[in-house]
């Protein structure tokens, strides 16, 4: 689609299903897709809004995300399967982020990426706005913020006129583009999009991108100089803290699962 396109669109899109699905996805990953859904809205990472995705185990040129939807509502039978053109395989009718170009131009950029979350989560978008300042790893848990988060210009690729939403494949690639050497990107005025190695990982780097967000509002109010983890420092707290987000994620998951029994009470 070209991102000149003036058709009048919502956010929910219907597409029909071009491609045959491929082999079931492994046990499992549906359930993490799902309960990783709900984690993010759990934590505060997602409302309405956002949206997580993982690469098929089976077929690493598809992957799986839910049917457009709040993320806090998805079940397993919401989950499809899509082409990384963004096509869906068997929506069967249901309709589809409008974002999902995302998730796709991402997995094609970086075969190393096996999940992809994307969000609006609030302390992140202030940092996407300001001229001169970026998104740094403040602290321990957020080294893979690195030395700077790049921040994507939605006007380099589709002009001043566009709602801000990556709706196409041609802004998805624009996007995707940041990714090299970077784990998580700013997009101007909208959010951010992270990614990882597993889902646990991706999830792991939503919530505290959005906490490292948080303090270093809070550290540059204080009006002093902010000390920022080093390049050396950033590396060596990924290495030896992001293999433990089995940890974390453990408890995210009682965590999100209680809230979930307790509301359906
Ligand atoms: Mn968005």
């Amino acid at each position: 689609m070209c991102p000149h396109d003036n058709h009048p669109r919502s956010i929910a899109v219907d597409t029909p299903d071009t491609a045959r699905p491929g082999p079931a996805p492994g046990p499992g990953l549906i359930e993490d897709l799902v309960v990783a859904n709900h984690i993010l809205f759990d934590q505060g990472v997602v409302d309405a809004f956002g949206h997580i995705s993982v690469r098929h185990d089976k077929r690493p040129d598809r992957f799986l995300l839910a049917r457009n939807m709040a993320p806090g509502r998805v079940e397993s039978n919401d989950i499809i399967e899509f082409t990384l053109d963004g096509e869906a395989v068997d929506a069967a009718g249901r309709k589809v982020y409008l974002e999902r170009f995302i998730h796709g131009e991402i997995y094609r950029k970086r075969p190393d990426v096996m999940s992809v979350v994307h969000s609006h989560s609030h302390s992140v978008v202030p940092l996407s706005v300001v001229r001169g300042v970026r998104l740094q790893a403040i602290f321990h848990m957020a080294g893979f913020v690195g030395q700077g988060a790049p921040v994507f210009e939605i006007r380099e690729a589709g002009g001043d006129t566009t709602d801000l939403l990556i709706s196409s494949n041609h802004l998805g690639r624009a996007l995707a583009d940041h990714f090299v050497g970077h784990d998580i990107v700013l997009m101007r005025g909208h959010g951010s999009t992270v990614v990882g190695g597993s889902i646990q990982q991706a999830v792991y780097r939503a919530i505290y991108a959005e906490l490292n967000a948080r303090y270093q509002l809070q550290a540059m109010q204080l009006g002093g100089e902010v000390t920022f983890l080093s390049e050396g420092e950033s590396l060596a707290c990924v290495q030896s803290i992001e293999g433990q987000v089995q940890r974390p994620w453990d408890l995210w998951v009682e965590q999100a699962q209680a809230k979930r029994t307790t509301q359906t009470r």
